[in-house]
């Protein structure tokens, strides 16, 4: 299929056909594994060209790889951009991504809640290379007071991990723009069925691909899209930090992604379905969805999303106890962590993706001890509801 980001085929579509080969006779219809880590050349003339930048042939799986490109192509036209690396996991994503856009005595304005990993890559490893990140809520209010002529980007996760908080897409860009940053979003959450931020003005989008695109809990992966240029720094970031995807997994990946659309929207229909009952459930003191309107971000949801995700989190009455109980007494629903698969899982984030966070850092990013987040799979919604029933009983 011929791969123009301006076409107009429908999202289910191209989650189908995009970036897929149209063979004649005896064409595989499933995208061919090109396990092989290194490639031929017809002759030394074919090789100089690639040395001098003037052959698109693949050389060695590290720098790119037919399967992988499949990936690449189909990703670029889901998320409406130019071009596309997809990398061993959503962290190799994220971080070629900041450093293909900051270096030693650069700044980054990110939103403070985030997956946990980004925000210990923030906290932890950035500012070893010299790197400033100042954090701001998810309302963005004062950014502008800490721009100065070293700041490069502004980096936004919405909807959030795992309060499912929201920043205001239009927002973010108009103070992009106005001080010049990179603007970088993680739309793992999203995925690009219910946003498309690079349609906006968005310059890179990340994701963690081992979560909603890829589907199905299997492998883990990651993707950052934008335009050619950004995508030529991040591609060089994932060749020297040896960051690629493995063909099987890319191949996973495609698989994966060719449900993404009817899946997601399945997903909201039974995370509205546990929402609402758990919004009554007397032993909830408070649901984090934003498809609920008694959510603080319900009408910017609605405004900026097609639809309301399939993760939310609830905090319970009894707190961390009561948490651990329900979490320890689910059938249906999984304890484990990681999020987007087929299957409804449920974790304490204190435990996992906000490990190693201090009492007010937890605070800060709305995490309570009692908070249970949940990714709601494709069950049957009735089924689920009636395991958090008997769960909470
Ligand atoms: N971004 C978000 C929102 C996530 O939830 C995660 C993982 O949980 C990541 C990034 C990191 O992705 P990976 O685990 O594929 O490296």
């Amino acid at each position: 299929m011929k791969t123009n980001p301006r076409n107009s085929l429908g999202d289910a579509t191209l989650a189908i056909h995009a970036g897929e080969k149209k063979h004649g006779v005896n064409g595989p219809v499933a995208t061919p594994i090109i396990r092989s880590s290194t490639f031929t050349f017809a002759n030394t003339a074919e090789m100089k060209r690639w040395a001098e930048g003037k052959s698109k042939a693949f050389i060695y799986t590290r720098y790119g790889n037919p399967t992988l490109a499949v990936a690449e192509a189909k990703l670029a036209q889901l998320e409406g951009g130019e071009a596309a690396v997809v990398a061993a996991s959503g962290m190799a994503a994220i971080s070629s991504a900041l450093l293909a856009v900051a270096q030693a005595g650069d700044e980054i304005i990110a939103t403070r809640q985030l997956y946990g990993g980004s925000y210990r890559l923030m906290r932890d490893l950035l500012p070893r290379m010299g790197i400033t990140i100042h954090h701001v809520e998810t309302d963005l209010a004062g950014v502008e007071q800490l721009v100065n002529a070293g700041t490069k980007a502004l980096y936004v996760e919405t909807p959030t991990n795992p309060t499912l908080r929201l920043v205001d897409l239009h927002k973010a860009l108009s103070i992009a723009r106005k001080y010049n940053l990179v603007s970088i979003i993680d739309n793992t959450f999203a995925s690009p069925v219910l946003q498309k931020p690079l349609a906006l003005g968005f310059d890179m989008v990340v994701h963690s691909a081992t979560k909603y695109l890829a589907g199905h809990s299997d492998l883990i992966a990651g993707a950052v899209v934008g335009s050619e240029k950004w995508m030529h720094h991040v591609r060089d970031n994932i060749i020297y930090l040896g960051a690629s995807m493995d063909p099987d997994a890319a191949f996973l990946l495609i698989r994966g992604i060719k449900t993404l659309e009817p899946r997601v929207h399945r997903q909201c229909a039974n995370a509205m379905a546990v929402a609402r009952f758990l919004e009554r459930h007397p032993k909830v003191a408070r649901v984090h969805y934003p498809g609920l309107p008694s959510h603080p971000d319900h009408r910017l949801a609605r405004r900026q999303m097609k639809g309301f995700g399939g993760m939310l989190a609830f905090d319970l009455k009894g707190g961390l106890k009561a948490a651990r109980r329900l979490c320890d007494r689910v059938r249906i629903f999984l304890l484990a962590a990681s999020l987007g698969g087929v299957e409804s899982l449920v974790v304490l984030p204190i435990y996992t993706s906000h490990y190693r966070m201090s009492p007010k850092e937890l605070a800060a990013a709305g995490v309570g001890p009692g908070t249970v987040r949940v990714s709601v799979g494709l069950e049957d919604p009735k089924d689920l509801v009636e395991d958090l029933r008997q769960a909470l009983a």
